[in-house]
């Protein structure tokens, strides 16, 4: 005698706890771990998943209510996918049930999500050969669709309405007489369909890859789940390591999960994946996972990994935890960038979900940079990576040359002239090598993060700045428009014309964005084909495509962009690129700002020369000689990185300390900062004793206001966060906020401004 079988359910309802309900025998043996469930809840019906089966309940038998309904046959989620949301629950401070809503894309979890039917029309065979009886009484429309018909024996119904050019009526007709048969198909949508892909061959490594390639196919070939750093300069041909390393867990009957930064992931980064294994005896689906897919087309790749006929996953973010079978590798390209970190909860971060993945599933992790994070080297330094470099660029192209622009100087020389020409964005240096580049019909990429016309409109009567009324940050002012705009909270208002305070007309423009840069060039450059790419220059989702077809085939000969630009594009014929304002990244307030413009000038230049001429930067900055911008030009990543730890150390800041950042908002100032400064004194108490921690705060945060609330952060530091947000965890869980008030919590932060 068994007795009653007792599922745990974590309902869709953030709450942070899992409820457990017994398990009607018609289930019994089929209901599994991971299971979508319908629940009785209240007075409702709900789903949940089942997170556990067990003989044994915690609450009285009998005031346990049964499952009502097995949503989905098969589990949604595996064993180790689930263990994996656990601990991303734990890690990231956030409820079980937040941590599964970013596990599986709402396409999947929505109950009504289904796969697409479509009408199949197939010819029945004639009966013994002899005439069918309807055959002979056919319209001669009705004889030429049933011919149609019969050369493909089965066909789309769609597909024969617009080859006939007939009406559905005509074909119900022919299924009337028998003739025809029509019936429900389950098809997939294909965001790939249509493409003609030209499959290629694994290329002959080089020395470097092949040594790279071969400790990856070892701790593979262990079944490890170790960890490599691939720390490649920009084309050194780290995508090959990926291609080939992919090949070789394909040839185990293993799959793989490569991610990529959101905005790398073009049709072009694609084609190379599915070109590579379209075609031999390893070739596989590649299922494609990114924002831009109809939720259609979500559900339907999420299946096609799920039953095993895509074997490789390319993604975003999300992909991490695509429900791959057998994981033998994850591919983390370009792991230093920050859009890896998921900005709402849980605000986990997918390299280090990928590492945790990959331990748990006993899959190797494979993280390439040409500017690594300090918190990955830290690690290859330390031994609990495998470090591998690449040193050479794999097309024996050179590094760039990268020429620094002081633009105190240009500043003093220009002094006394007017307005307008004392706010150039280009100096006389990169305006020369754009001539240049202009003469040579060679091509040129302008990056400044900044899109828009201006962000500082300040009056010369006054010093009044236009500022948004709900955050505390300047309006930017687009001139396209004739608006000033709030990038934080969208708030829009008509350009002045003059200033809001005194009403002088002595207002100027200060703070270059894209727009102002690309007038600047249609003045100086009056027959050259500009584009500019930033979010407002993309009205629609082909702008994209357009814009940078139209540059490679060499119609455009000068794109300015923002950071959409500065990722795994390869324009062999760019020989120039400028970076009009470096400092732009080097004044944020956060700690990482001198890493991060490091990152950007030396990703920026990645862009410069890789076809068979010999690529230049221009870097224009205020701070010449800043650490960063020096180091960046010598090609010097690890005497970066040493000089940068040596401040980060002292301040115990990441990679050396870990961080926890409590976020707390609300409309009030006063009280927000009470609350911030109630929490301090709870866990103080609560924290009493736990080692290497330091909590700085509550302060206002870099940004005190944004969308009319008022922002205070408290700051935790650690050597050891698994404990920290363990502790946290739980404490939240029993925290209560005023109404109108909230508290997020940030572990390993990306932005502390
Ligand atoms: P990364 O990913 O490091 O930026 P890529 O993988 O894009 O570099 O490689 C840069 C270029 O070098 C590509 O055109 C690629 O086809 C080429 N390449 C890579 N490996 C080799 C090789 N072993 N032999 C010849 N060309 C290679
Ligand atoms: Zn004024
Ligand atoms: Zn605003």
């Amino acid at each position: 005698m068994s007795g009653p079988v007792i599922a745990r359910v974590a309902v869709d309802l953030a709450i942070g706890k899992e409820f457990e309900y017994l398990v009607p025998d018609a289930l019994i043996g089929v209901l599994k771990v991971g299971c979508r469930v319908r629940v009785p809840f209240g007075r409702q019906r709900i789903l949940g998943y089942v997170t556990a089966l067990t003989g044994e309940a915690e609450f009285a038998l009998n005031r346990l209510k049964p499952i009502q309904e097995l949503v989905h046959q098969s589990p949604l989620l595996t064993e180790e996918i689930l263990r994996l949301s656990r601990w991303l629950s734990t890690y990231y401070c956030c409820s079980l049930e937040t941590a599964l809503k970013s596990v599986l894309p709402v396409a999947v979890r929505r109950e009504e999500a289904r796969f697409r039917k479509r009408l199949m029309v197939r010819v029945m065979p004639p009966a013994d050969g002899d005439e069918a009886p309807g055959r002979s009484d056919l319209t001669p429309r009705q004889k030429e669709v049933l011919e149609i018909i019969s050369e493909w024996r089965e066909m789309p119904m769609q597909d024969l309405l617009k080859t006939a050019g007939c009406t559905a009526q005509v074909v119900r007709k022919l299924e009337q007489k028998e003739l025809v048969q029509i019936r429900e198909e389950v098809s997939e949508r294909d965001p790939g369909a249509g493409d003609s892909i030209v499959p290629t061959h694994a290329l002959a490594l080089n020395p470097e890859q092949a040594e790279a390639l071969h400790k990856v196919r070892e701790s593979m070939d262990s079944g490890n789940g170790a960890v490599h750093l691939l720390f490649g300069v920009t084309g050194s041909g780290k995508t090959e390591v990926y291609l080939q390393a992919i090949e070789v867990a394909l040839k185990k009957g293993q799959g793989a999960i490569v991610l990529v930064p959101e905005i790398s992931l073009t049709p072009q980064t694609v084609e190379r994946f599915r070109a590579r294994f379209s075609s031999g005896p390893q070739s596989t689906g590649v299922a494609v996972l990114h924002s831009h897919l109809s939720s259609g087309e979500r559900h339907d790749e999420w299946h096609r990994i799920r039953n095993g006929r895509a074997r490789i996953v390319i993604g975003a973010r999300s992909a991490v935890f695509a429900p791959v079978r057998d994981l033998g590798l994850i591919v983390v390209d370009e792991e230093h960038e920050h859009s890896y970190k998921q900005e709402e909860s849980p605000k986990y971060h997918a390299r280090d979900v990928a590492v945790m993945r990959g331990h748990l599933e006993k899959a190797t992790v494979l993280l390439g940079s040409a500017t690594p994070s300090m918190e990955s080297y830290r690690n290859a330094l330390e031994g609990k990576y495998t470090l591998l470099r690449l040193n050479q660029r794999a097309d024996d192209a050179t590094l760039p040359v990268i020429r620094v622009v002081d633009l105190r100087m240009e500043k003093r020389a220009r002094k006394g002239q007017s307005v307008k020409s004392r706010f150039s964005p280009f100096t006389l240096p990169l305006k020369e090598a754009i001539l240049q580049r202009l003469e040579r019909r060679e091509q040129t990429m302008l990056f400044l993060n900044r899109r828009g016309y201006s962000n500082n409109l300040m009056c010369h009567e006054c010093g009044h700045v236009a500022g948004c009324p709900r955050c505390s940050i300047t309006l930017t002012f687009h001139k396209s428009l004739g608006v000033l705009c709030c990038h934080l909270c969208g708030y829009r208002e008509k350009s002045p014309g003059r200033c809001r305070e005194c009403g002088s007309k002595e207002i100027e423009f200060l703070g270059l964005g894209t727009e102002m840069v690309e007038e600047s060039l249609h003045e100086l450059f009056p027959g050259a084909a500009i584009a500019r790419m930033d979010s407002d220059a993309l009205k629609k989702k082909e702008d994209f495509k357009r814009i940078l077809s139209e540059f490679r085939i060499g119609r455009t000969d000068i794109l300015i962009g923002t950071q959409m630009i500065t990722k795994g594009l390869h324009f062999p014929n760019v020989t120039l690129v400028g970076i009009i304002y470096a400092d732009l990244s080097l004044h944020m307030p956060d700690f990482r700002a001198g890493e991060r413009t490091f990152q950007l000038i030396t990703q920026v230049s990645g862009r410069a020369g890789r076809g068979d001429i010999e690529g230049e930067v221009y870097v224009q900055s205020f701070t010449p000689f800043h650490p960063a911008i020096q180091f960046a030009r010598r090609h010097d990543y690890e005497g970066f990185y040493e000089q940068e730890a040596e401040f980060r150390q002292q301040l115990n800041y990441p990679p050396f300390g870990r961080m926890a950042m409590l976020l707390f908002r609300g409309p009030d100032e006063e009280k927000v900062s009470g609350i911030a400064m109630d929490v301090r004194q709870n866990l103080e108490k609560l924290l009493d004793g736990f080692p290497s921690l330091t909590i700085a705060g509550p302060g206002p945060a870099p940004l005190l206001r944004a969308e009319d609330e008022f922002r205070y952060q408290l700051m935790l530091r650690t050597r050891n966060m698994s404990r920290l947000s363990q502790y946290l965890s739980e404490w939240l869980s029993g925290y209560r906020l005023p109404a109108g008030y909230r508290l997020s919590v940030d572990v390993d932060p990306m932005f502390t401004a």
